[in-house]
């Protein structure tokens, strides 16, 4: 027996499906959102990695431009304190050659160059044979003496401007000396006069070059062709004589302009070189590399927080939009597994498929749903129906009799009966029987009204309900079915009759069961009491009471 409160059977193909196929984990949701998130931050890291590229790249050209400018500068100096104090030389030696030998002349000269602008840390006038005739300040009392220093013989031999490489003076200083050479009033070469630079003591190299603006961590160096330091901000190096240096080549070849180097220790560097005219010395200017991209870090904190509100707007869009997308999908997805409920339909036509592809699965799953619950449908129809006279069945008997038993209603039953049935297949044969149940189907048919149920109950057995209808209604419903089918002629068959028991629920206990057996009582009562009529319960009540 079916009752429609039972769990509908497809749940139970749902599990079959279930265990058949393993639920997957991914979802598309997921699936979209990973895949845009991992290209968003691909993207997101390219740009940083270009970013920190582009910047660093920036950094190391403003330091080997702002070094390289550094270098000229200090070079472009260091000519100018040459010549100028080449100039002033030259100007004394023309007033030494004009009285020469004139100790007051000399010691004038000597005073006057010492004190003009300090360019020298001390005044010396040699003869050609290398006698010192004048030196201010005198501190070493060199005075009358003769000189044996490379330095000093070479600037005699000159017998022109000159200007020494770094050497080691008989009073044991580092020294560079200038000198121009004197003429006396007849032309003669005569001497020389000439200013020396102490290059450990506090000099004028020193002031120049501390003078020009350089970034924090640049420092500039400068060696004399000979490759020894001339000044370095580290004063304990000054003198020592340059290994190999791409920097310092570059300049003593009178190159000029900035690389990428490693220094002695192997640091590397961001330097500009120059050369300075005139002397031929080669200024360096350098800044460690680290040094230089300090500043990078920070760059990159401001770029990523900068990114981020763009980033997180981003997120938010992308997650909103795979919101959006996935729904009408999820939601298709929901149904489909519910797809023989009779909501189906409905469902998915509240279901806001806004694209393309999400509207074409809806139409489809519509199309499919529409299709099987038609199937669905008939099979019902087919399962509650008996094939041969087309009236309801047992089972869609047994059905209403418990929606009738839910809601409480009066109702009453008819059971009916043909008449020496077996006489009827036996003469005419069991096709003509057929279509003698058939006729009595449809009579039962024909009487029944809105809301009756005229089912057979086997055989030619056959029931009809009557919802809302008291005994003797039904008892006159009765009387007329038993009359319409004792005056139908069958073909071949002739005239039938049946018999007919009534009962109802009235003034029964209320159990369909009950009722059904009162009404076969009265049924067999009219078969005893001799066929073709009708019998109901409540006659058979006051009868039974008489
Ligand atoms: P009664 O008046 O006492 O009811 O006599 P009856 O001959 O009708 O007796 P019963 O109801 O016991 O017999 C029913 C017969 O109906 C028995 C069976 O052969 C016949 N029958 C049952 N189903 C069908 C059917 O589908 N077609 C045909 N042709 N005969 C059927
Ligand atoms: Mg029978
Ligand atoms: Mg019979």
């Amino acid at each position: 027996m079916i009752d429609r409160t039972d769990p509908p059977n497809e749940s139970a193909s749902d599990e079959t499906l279930g265990a058949t196929q393993p639920v997957t984990a991914l979802n598309l949701r997921w699936l979209i959102l990973s895949l845009v998130l991992l290209s968003v931050l691909a993207t997101l890291g390219n740009s940083l990695v270009t970013a920190y590229r582009v910047q660093r790249d920036a950094l190391v050209d403003h330091a080997l431009q702002s070094n390289s400018a550094y270098a000229a500068k200090v070079a472009s100096s260091l000519a100018e304190f040459i010549h100028s104090a080449q100039n002033h030389l030259r100007y004394s030696a023309s007033e030494l050659g004009k009285a020469w030998g004139d100790p007051s002349v000399m010691r004038a000269e000597a005073l006057r160059l010492q004190k003009q602008d300090g360019d020298f840390n001390s005044i010396a006038i040699i003869d050609s044979t290398a006698k010192v005739l004048e030196a201010y300040p005198d501190t070493l009392q060199i005075n009358g003496s003769t000189l044996r220093s490379d330095a000093i013989l070479k600037a005699i031999e000159a017998k022109r401007p000159f200007i020494s490489s770094a050497y080691t003076s008989a009073a044991g200083n580092l020294d560079v000396f200038i000198s121009e050479p004197v003429y006396d009033a007849a032309e003669r070469y005569v001497g020389i006069i000439g200013g020396s630079v102490y290059l450990r003591e506090d000099n004028a190299l020193h002031t120049l070059i501390s003078r020009h603006f350089h970034h924090e961590g640049t420092f500039a160096f400068v060696a004399d062709q000979d490759r020894q330091l001339l000044f370095h901000p580290e004063a304990a190096r000054i003198g020592d004589t340059l290994g190999w240096s791409k920097t310092v080549d570059a300049a003593l070849r009178g190159e000029s302009g900035s690389m990428s180097v490693r220094n002695y220790k192997g640091v590397p560097m961001l330097a500009g070189y120059a050369q300075v005219p005139g002397a031929g010395w080669a200024v360096v200017a350098q800044q460690p590399r680290e040094v230089s991209l300090a500043p990078l870090n920070t760059l990159m904190r401001d770029v990523l927080l900068g990114m981020l509100p763009a980033a997180l707007i981003g997120f938010v869009l992308i997650w909103f939009g795979t919101l959006l997308i996935c729904r009408p999908l999820n939601q298709l997805s929901r149904i489909a597994r519910q797809l023989s409920a009779p909501q189906a339909s409905e469902q998915l036509r509240h279901v806001k498929a806004w694209y393309h592809e999400a509207f074409s699965i809806r139409q489809a799953m519509l199309a499919g749903v529409q299709l099987l619950q038609a199937k669905l449908g008939h099979l019902n129809q087919q399962v509650l129906t008996d094939p041969m006279t087309g009236l309801a069945n047992r089972r869609a008997m047994d059905q209403e009799l418990r929606r009738l038993e839910r809601t409480g209603q009066t109702y009453s039953v008819l059971s009916l009966d043909i008449d020496h049935f077996k006489r009827v297949n036996d003469t005419f044969g069991h096709d003509k029987g057929d279509l003698a149940i058939k006729q009595v189907a449809h009579t039962l048919q024909a009487y029944s009204r809105v809301g009756d149920l005229a089912c057979r109950a086997g055989g030619e057995e056959f029931l009809l309900i009557l919802p809302q209808t008291d005994v003797e209604s039904a008892s006159a419903i009765a009387e007329r079915i038993r009359q319409a089918i004792a005056t139908s002629d069958i073909p071949t068959v002739g005239r039938i009759t049946a018999s007919i028991g009534v009962a109802t629920c009235e003034h029964l206990p209320t159990t369909a069961e009950i009722v059904l057996k009162k009404a076969d009582e009265c049924l067999y009562r009219a078969k005893q009491g001799g066929r073709n009529r009708v019998e109901s319960y409540l006659s058979m009540a006051s009868s039974d009471s008489e």
